[in-house]
């Protein structure tokens, strides 16, 4: 149930972004948590500060004309929501895939405001993307593709003021190539301007692995709340991008056990041995960007390859969904208790179903929220911030460290709020109240914005 101030909001909400269903998920998860502070604080509630902040400040939508490898013109729609730069310049990453609309940007721009707010670092929020698929694209198609997007891009962009990064469909080459056209366009070596760089050319150590390995890390330490640990527990990762494949590098770390993980085609099981290799996922998946088939075929008899399945049917201890949106539903969540999961860390944005958050809240299972769980990818984007502007480079150890205690203090920090609000163990309000109490206060100080 809705706080009753907070109701004629949503209506609004609603009413105004007309079918963007992704959007007004993002949005009633926030409100619903935020009806205690509210209560306790009514100044929260004054001054249109809810509805400002569910407003994004600016949204960018243009042409992406690109030639194909067979000279054929081709048009696609790009995207940039620079939803709230309370915090800091915009941040958030860039998605190319062909389900990509405006009200998957704004949903991923929203949650990426509250998540860059609980990092604590000087960050506000946005997303960007294009219904660009690069799956099948040639080299040269992919970068001629990220030449035009940035083309137009660029004006808004800069250090100071909007900061992309990668997201699905986007990693270092793709970033690469808007990079060098960003250059090209400005004439200025701006490196704090993108994110997720090379390491040749102005990247941070650790920030291919920090989403990853942040959600591991706060598992950990939501694990350890009930004396738990990964060491010797079975663990699902779905998907098999850049989240994925570092999540299952840190859990094999930590002693865990991966025994399965997918792409949008199908899902693999090896229950024998060390579960996943890791080693070989890499090569197929990153350097020959195959798929899961590939992987199972070249492991043998010792991998199971369901194509079409649902990975949450394999029984596990921990489960980390880290492929895409409402990835994992309600009967999924109820599957997953029934086979004595015991805590689920949402390594991509908004994966479970609110049917399914609601599942697990309530069977008791330990359950740390995207908004958090996944911030270690863009805190380390700031280190890389950071890095460039004190042109420096750090090691690799040094920055890991600083991704483990910035995402050791999320975890703290969601706790102490999800108490605080006589929520015990609730991350998600812990989330959401601790990230929304930061813009407010924010953007109260700065007036009517
Ligand atoms: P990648 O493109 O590297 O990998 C995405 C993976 O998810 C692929 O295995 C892909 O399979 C699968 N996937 C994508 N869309 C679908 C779909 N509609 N149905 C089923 N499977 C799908 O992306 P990332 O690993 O970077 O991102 C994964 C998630 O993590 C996203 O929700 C993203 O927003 C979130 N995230 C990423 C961060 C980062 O630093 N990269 C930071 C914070 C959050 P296939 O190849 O078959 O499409």
């Amino acid at each position: 149930m809705l706080d009753e101030k907070l109701e004629p909001i949503f209506a609004d909400v609603l009413r105004r972004n007309p079918g963007e269903d992704e959007f007004h998920q993002a949005v009633r998860e926030v409100l619903d948590c935020i009806g205690a502070v509210i209560a306790k604080n009514p100044d929260y509630a004054e001054g249109a500060l809810i509805e400002r902040i569910c407003e994004p400040e600016r949204q960018i939508i243009f042409r992406v004309p690109w030639v194909d490898d067979k000279g054929n013109v081709q048009i696609n729609r790009g995207f940039r929501v620079q939803f709230n730069s309370a915090l800091g310049p915009y941040k958030g990453g860039l998605r190319f895939h062909p389900t990509v609309l405006l009200g998957t940007v704004k949903f991923l721009g929203f949650e990426q405001v509250f998540k860059n707010a609980l990092t604590g670092m000087p960050i506000g929020g946005g997303k960007g993307g294009s219904d660009f698929d690069p799956k099948g694209r040639s080299e040269g198609e992919i970068m001629r593709f990220c030449q035009s997007f940035m083309t137009e891009l660029f004006r808004h962009l800069g250090e100071h003021t909007d900061v992309p990064a990668g997201d699905i469909g986007v990693g270092q080459r793709e970033v690469g190539f808007m990079f060098g056209q960003y250059k090209r366009m400005t004439n200025r070596y701006e490196s704090g301007v993108l994110t997720g760089k090379g390491l040749m050319w102005g990247g941070s150590r650790v920030r291919t692995e920090a989403t990853g390995y942040g959600a591991v890390y706060f598992v950990e330490r939501m694990l350890r709340t009930r004396n738990q640990e990964f060491e010797g527990k079975r663990v699902i990762v779905s998907g098999s991008g850049n989240v994925a494949v570092y999540t299952i590098e840190k859990v094999h770390q930590l002693g865990g056990r991966v025994i399965a993980c997918s792409d949008s085609d199908g899902y693999v099981v090896e229950e024998a041995g060390h579960g996943i290799d890791l080693p070989l996922l890499k090569e197929i998946k990153e350097k020959k960007r195959g798929r899961i088939a590939d992987y199972a075929k070249a492991r043998g008899a010792g991998a199971i390859y369901v194509p079409g399945g649902r990975i949450w049917d394999v029984p596990a201890d921990i489960a980390m969904p880290s492929a895409t949106q409402n990835e994992l539903t309600g009967h999924d969540a109820r599957t997953l208790i029934k086979n004595g999961v015991m805590a689920v860390g949402e390594g991509a944005n908004m994966p479970c179903t609110p049917e399914a958050v609601r599942a697990f809240l309530d069977a008791g299972v330990l359950f740390a929220p995207g908004k958090a769980a996944n911030a270690g990818g863009v805190a380390t984007s700031a280190l890389e911030m950071q890095q460039n502007a004190s042109r420096d480079s750090w090691s690799f150890e040094a920055t890991e460290k600083r991704l483990a205690t910035i995402m050791h203090g999320i975890h703290d920090r969601c706790a102490e709020m999800a108490e605080t609000y006589g929520s015990p163990g609730n991350y998600v309000l812990g989330a959401n109240v601790a990230g929304f109490i930061r813009v407010a206060e924010a953007m109260r100080s700065l007036g009517v914005v």
